[in-house]
């Protein structure tokens, strides 16, 4: 039976860097299921109590579940396993595999100093490791503290197979004997992923790059412990198009932000698992039953990943538009009731699901993120005339005359309650409508369309014009304009 484990430490938001290493243990997990048994655990790495928080622990599963990448066990926390690790020390300790050191910081800082000016590596140089029953004996009867230490075999080549990474070998003489319990008695992160991967009988563990350097000191413990480490898989890195560390600078770089902009949890999803493995072909559309069929860890790229928004938009623009159009418009009335642009009672009204199917045709095609289509209909609110004006290209359009055609154009418009109905039924009649008035007075294309548009709707750009005016009509008719003006 396969388990794997996605590990957090709740000091944060859930990052893409964390969603991938998920996502990647979530396919893995589900793929195995299909052929045998697995299971994907969860597990919250909050030993490090002044960073660690619960809102943090909520924030991140809630970013999780929105992905849809459920966990079948857990949210276990390290923070309730103290006693898990005592006993896993004191077992150790027992087989000699562990010993008491009583060093205080004032030795450790010049053991430290000495090795540095020996040009050495700053390791443990074993005080304690050979001290005799009685000597510790008599520190312990002093009340002297003491911190547990791990006896690291010396001149040992530790070698693992990664997945990602191929063969990676460590000499243990690069590490001296290092602490698992504080002198406080809490236990030291490596030892507590070690002992927690073995207690929860994990078979694969992937995760980011950044831990390699810590599989060494894992899997001495596991060793140690007498049982056989898992498999690794490395994921590399995740970074900015300039090449540098993927940050805050950089823009959105959490799930819920992602959330929060509109994404689509299937394209961010989609997008994620493409960012650093690929199924060796050119197909990037991906459904989730095909990424648990597809995925394989031997398949993600030993090279960093380079995160590429334009990418992301494109894949979120493609999942708009395959959406079944109930789909899109059960999406976009929710997104607009949460940001105040319909009332909560008119979104059931019929009136209200015959104008949003008419919105899900105007921005199906259209859209890069649902809430593109929000901030469409707040401009269109606000008419920003004057800053449109303000560019040449619409003086040009004034001066050239054109401006009195689509005034004649508009103010008739206003005038016909006809052609208001045509338009509210079907917004593609305006344009007809602008046509025919166009051929009567011998203008047509832009020098037509463009000052009708900026007449009407006060932008230069957007949708259709008669989907635009559709849109005005249509935020005059639901929208609480309060919520947007503010
Ligand atoms: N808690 C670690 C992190 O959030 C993960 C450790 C691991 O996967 O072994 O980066």
């Amino acid at each position: 039976s396969v388990r794997v484990r996605f590990a957090p430490s709740p000091t944060g938001n859930l990052h893409v860097g964390g969603a991938r290493t998920a996502l990647y243990n979530y396919l893995y997990a589900q793929q195995k299921a299909k052929s045998g048994s697995s299971a994907f655990v969860l597990r919250v790495e909050d030993t490090d109590k002044a960073r660690s928080t619960r809102e943090s622990e909520e924030a991140v599963l809630r970013d999780l579940t929105w992905l849809g990448l459920n966990w079948d066990e857990g949210p276990l926390r390290q923070s309730e396993r103290g006693d898990l690790y005592k006993q896993r020390a004191q077992e150790l300790l027992d087989k000699g595999l562990a010993y008491k050191c009583f060093c205080t910081d004032e030795e450790i800082t010049a053991m430290k100093e000495k090795a540095a000016e020996e040009g050495k590596p700053p390791v443990y140089s074993g005080k304690w490791a050979s001290a005799s029953e009685g000597e510790v004996e008599e520190m312990i009867q002093r009340g002297e503290p003491y911190a547990v230490r791990f006896r690291v075999p010396q001149d040992e080549l530790m070698t693992i197979q990664d997945a990602i990474r191929g063969e990676v070998t460590w000499n243990t003489n690069t590490l001296g004997d290092f602490i698992i319990m504080r002198s406080d008695g809490s236990p030291v992160y490596n030892f507590c992923v070690a002992v927690d991967d073995a207690d929860m009988s994990i078979t694969e563990v992937v995760r980011a790059e950044e831990h390699l350097p810590n599989t060494l000191r894992q899997v001495l413990i596991y060793n140690a412990l007498g049982i056989e480490p898992p498999k690794f898989a490395h994921c590399s890195l995740i970074l900015a198009p300039d090449r540098s560390k993927l940050s805050k600078r950089h823009g959105a770089t959490s799930v819920g932000e992602f959330k929060e902009e509109g994404y689509l949890s299937e394209a961010l999803m989609n997008y994620l698992a493409l960012l650093g493995w690929n199924d060796g072909t050119e197909q990037e559309i991906f459904s989730k039953d095909e990424l648990i069929d597809k995925f394989s860890l031997e398949r993600i790229t030993k090279s960093a990943a380079v995160f590429d928004k334009q990418k992301l938009n494109w894949m979120n623009s493609q999942y708009i538009r395959q959406m079944e159009p109930a789909e899109l418009e059960r999406r976009l009335t929710d997104l607009w009731v949460e940001k105040g642009v319909l009332v909560p009672a008119e979104a059931q009204g019929e009136a209200t699901g015959t104008i949003m199917k008419k919105v899900v045709e105007i921005f199906q095609e259209a859209l890069i993120t649902l809430n593109q289509s929000v901030d469409e209909l707040e401009t269109l609110l606000h008419f920003p005339l004057e800053e449109t004006l303000a560019s040449s290209k619409a003086k040009k359009c004034i001066e050239g005359g054109f401006f009195d055609v689509a005034k004649y154009v508009v103010d008739s418009y206003f005038e016909s309650g006809e052609l208001k109905e045509l338009v509210e039924t079907e917004p593609e009649n305006f344009k007809a409508y602008i046509k025919k008035v166009g051929k009567e007075l011998g203008i047509k294309g832009k020098n037509l369309f463009l000052p009708v548009r900026i007449c009407m709707t006060g932008c230069m750009q957007g949708p259709d014009v008669g989907d635009q005016v559709f849109l005005v009509k249509t935020a005059e008719a639901c929208v609480t304009s309060d919520a947007l003006v503010s």
